[in-house]
């Protein structure tokens, strides 16, 4: 018998259930374990799935490493935003008897992080921040479209197994004249929704906000909603009252052109927008709706993932 647990939602009842059918290995991280080749796989294919289901759009695909400019993360306003939630990368410029004072303070259990200073890097806080320097200047006709895949930083420790601190992101980002980039954000909303229906989830669409830090932040936050500027398609997974968003959309309006001197090719002002499959929380949401294992998935599944 396949135990889904399909009408019960209970955080820490699927997180030992998940380690137990081996999907997840604990790594002593909260929100930062390991995955297996079981739930690799289903992520891989689901991944898979979204490209062949955006391939007529002929976006243009990029690579990133998961560390970013900390200048960029001031310039796009990160700190000003989500202090909260940054990584910073730090590492060790001392001479020989400072490294000889760091192992002694290590090995005595004492602390040590004021002997670290901060580099020029900083961990990605969301797939596509390196997207927007590439673009400069003028846009060619009809603006541009890219894909990327990268993991991503959040500091945001949990033992929800749906937030973690480490996690992938499919994203692709669209930047040109304000009416073509809210249709394209529209059109993939619908795409997205029937894409995840037609994977068995039972998902729907909101409106949303970013988790903008402190007093400021919550006024901030209405007024995205009130701008309709983000979107979520949620699913149940840990909870039916609180369904979990597996991906996000979002309407930057000219904040990232401002930023970067890009303008479309008749000189009027670009727009951005970018949308996000969490791609760990898409297979956490698969596994939830289907059970523990995919070689038992409904067979319309199994044929889309594992075509
Ligand atoms: P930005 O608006 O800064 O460009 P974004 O819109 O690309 O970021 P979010 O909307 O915050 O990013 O997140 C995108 C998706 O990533 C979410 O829909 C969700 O599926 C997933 N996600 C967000 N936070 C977490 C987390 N802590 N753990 C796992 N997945 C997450
Ligand atoms: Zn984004």
């Amino acid at each position: 018998m396949q135990s889904t647990q399909s009408n019960t939602y209970d955080i820490d009842g699927f997180y030992a259930d998940l380690v137990r059918h081996g999907l997840i290995i604990p790594t002593g991280i909260q929100g930062g374990y390991g995955r297996s080749q079981v739930f690799e796989d289903i992520l891989r294919r689901f991944n898979d799935l979204v490209t062949r289901v955006a391939e007529p759009d002929g976006a243009e695909e990029m690579m990133f490493p998961p560390i970013l400019p900390r200048k960029l993360i001031e310039t796009v306003g990160y700190m000003d935003n989500f202090p909260q939630l940054a990584g910073s990368v730090h590492s060790f410029y001392g001479n020989d008897a400072k490294a000889r004072e760091l192992s002694a303070r290590i090995h005595a259990g004492e602390r040590w992080e004021d002997l670290l200073d901060i580099t020029e890097v900083m961990l990605t806080p969301a797939a596509c921040y390196p997207v927007y320097p590439t673009f400069s200047g003028l846009l060619p006709n009809g603006g541009r479209l890219v894909t990327v895949l990268n993991w991503v930083y959040r500091h945001e420790p949990s033992d929800e197994p749906t937030r973690l601190q480490a996690f992938r992101m499919r994203e692709f980002i669209r930047v040109g004249k304000p009416d073509e980039v809210v249709a394209w954000r529209d059109a993939w909303l619908q795409r997205g929704l029937t894409l995840l229906k037609g994977l068995g989830l039972p998902v729907q669409s909101d409106v949303a906000s970013d988790p903008f830090f402190g007093r400021a932040g919550k006024m901030m936050a209405a007024n995205q909603v009130d701008q309709r500027l983000k979107f979520e398609i949620l699913v149940p997974v840990i909870s039916a009252e609180k369904p979990t968003a597996i991906c996000s959309f979002n309407w930057h309006q000219d904040h990232f052109s401002a930023k970067f001197g890009f303008r479309n090719a008749d000189d009027s002002v670009a727009h951005t927008a970018c949308l996000g499959f969490g791609l760990e929380r898409v297979t956490l949401a698969l596994i939830k709706a289907h059970g523990f294992d995919p070689k038992t998935w409904p067979q319309e599944v199994r044929a889309q993932l594992w075509p």
